[in-house]
């Protein structure tokens, strides 16, 4: 252990003997965020005894990790525990909690509407899960938990406790920033998750090296704005890119891939650090969200269209053959067909390689839902055209691959055919080829035959 500070509540679990009977489930709604929160609240309940179930409507003890985002997840939630109430008539020791954004966001309606509910655990501080789990089960006491921590400073951590009995794993999320200071005006994030901190480098380190002893060969570094770590810290600035650079000498990783960068803060010494780290991967998801310098600014991304272009002009002038993913949001409120035509111009000059498109959801309590709305029809016109445009050039790009080699981690077999093994390449393509299973989690080299919307296909070398 490094630099931690430990909390009352680790120090707890990590001394309790696994003595409980019972099982748990953990359903999860959201980003690779709320997935990496997911599994540390599972790790947090095996270490207090609990085993996982195999359905939500078997287990002891249900915890619902929620997510704010768009509005579909919330009703989902919403609808899961009225059918939980009704098995709890039935099943008085089952215990509920609802954990992260929504629980942060909404926790006295959560509770005024769901009296079934035993607790509410914001995104603050999870390790908190395991004793709430514990009093819920002597007591039926509601417990409420949504402070959000201090910005100053790193993020009180606990490493042993990520790594306890943490299964082997090929690939693994390492978070290392939590929240936001860039408030983008149709995100709810900065409430939800607080100001940014930064986990301390060292703790990182440790943790990367430990995962790869462990048997991970790819990390994928976590954080809502990923490449604006490392402010606020105190043992004084540490860059991104010199992050990287201290991960890209963990012995036994292969691969290190970060999501998801805010364009302002993507710089030269970035760039130069994906160029010249072997374990670095040529893939960038830089979210783009507009394509019109107006639509930026009523969204309140600090960049332009013409800055956004001159970084994706110097990546591809440092590394040619990088692959290049984004978001896009169609339909912010306001948006001209003339704004939506700009943001399908600049997709047809980026030429991005692949990208997450999507309708605008109006979040309560952010800016943006104050603003004029766009109709949803139009909203769906434009989402198709968008989608047809992205789709013909992520297929021109793939079959640009055919007759290249390209390493990829082989991650098992393909679902749909199991004679086919799949993994991905350096630059984030999806590659389907013939092989022996017995290769998983082994880097291979595979020449491409054939591109395809999804991926490619190809042979061994
Ligand atoms: S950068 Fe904007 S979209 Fe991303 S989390 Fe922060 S506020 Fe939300």
């Amino acid at each position: 252990m490094s630099t931690l500070l430990q909390k009352p509540g680790n120090l707890q679990l990590s001394r309790r003997p696994q003595s409980r009977k019972g099982t748990y489930f953990v359903q999860t709604w959201g980003c690779q965020m709320n997935e990496e929160d997911s599994e540390q609240m599972a790790l947090a309940l095996e270490q207090i005894g609990l085993k996982p179930a195999d359905s939500i409507f078997e287990a002891q003890v249900v915890l619902l990790n929620t997510c704010s985002v768009r509005r579909k997840p919330e009703d989902k939630a919403f609808s899961l525990l009225g059918e939980l109430a009704i098995v709890k008539r039935n099943k008085k020791d089952l215990v509920v909690g609802v954990c992260g954004c929504m629980a942060q966001l909404r926790a006295d309606e959560i509770r005024h509407k769901n009296p079934h509910v035993d607790f509410v655990l914001g995104t603050g501080d999870l390790s908190q899960v395991g004793g709430l789990v514990e009093e819920a089960l002597q007591s039926r006491r509601f417990q409420k938990r949504v402070e959000l921590p201090e910005r100053k400073g790193a993020v009180v951590d606990d490493v042993p406790q990520r790594h306890l009995n943490r299964p082997t794993k090929l690939k693994s999320y390492v978070p290392i920033q939590y929240g936001c200071d860039k408030f983008c005006t149709f995100c709810i994030v900065p409430t939800t998750r607080g100001r940014e901190r930064s986990r301390s480098t060292a703790d990182i380190v440790e943790e990367v090296t430990a995962l790869a002893a462990n048997g991970t060969k790819e990390i994928t570094l976590l954080g809502q704005t990923v490449n604006s770590y490392g402010k606020n810290l105190v043992e004084g600035r540490v860059p991104f890119s010199q992050l990287l650079r201290q991960l890209d000498k963990v012995e036994g990783l292969e691969r290190i891939r970060y999501m998801s960068p805010y364009p302002r803060d993507f710089k030269m010494d970035l760039i130069e650090t994906i160029r010249d780290c072997p374990k670095v991967m040529e893939h960038v998801h830089l979210p783009l969200q507009g394509g019109d310098d107006e639509l930026l600014k009523r969204m309140h991304r600090v960049y332009t269209v013409e800055g956004f272009v001159k970084i994706v002009d110097e990546l591809r002038a440092a590394v040619p053959w990088m692959g290049l993913t984004t978001d896009i949001i169609v339909g912010f409120p306001g948006e001209t067909e003339e704004e939506f035509q700009h943001t399908l111009d600049l997709v047809e000059k980026v030429r991005f390689d692949g990208a997450y498109m999507f309708i605008y959801s109006s979040r309560p309590g952010t800016p943006a839902a104050e603003m004029e709305q766009v109709p949803l029809s139009v909203k769906k016109e434009r989402l198709a055209r968008l989608i047809d445009a992205q789709n013909r050039i992520t297929q021109e790009i793939n079959d640009t691959y055919v007759g290249r080699t390209l390493e990829v981690l082989i991650e098992g077999t393909s679902p749909r055919n199991p004679g086919m093994l799949q993994g991905y390449s350096r630059e984030f393509k999806m590659v389907h080829f013939p092989g022996n299973v017995e290769r998983q989690g082994r880097l291979a080299n595979v020449k491409v035959t054939g591109g395809y919307g999804w991926g490619v296909t190809g042979e061994l070398v």
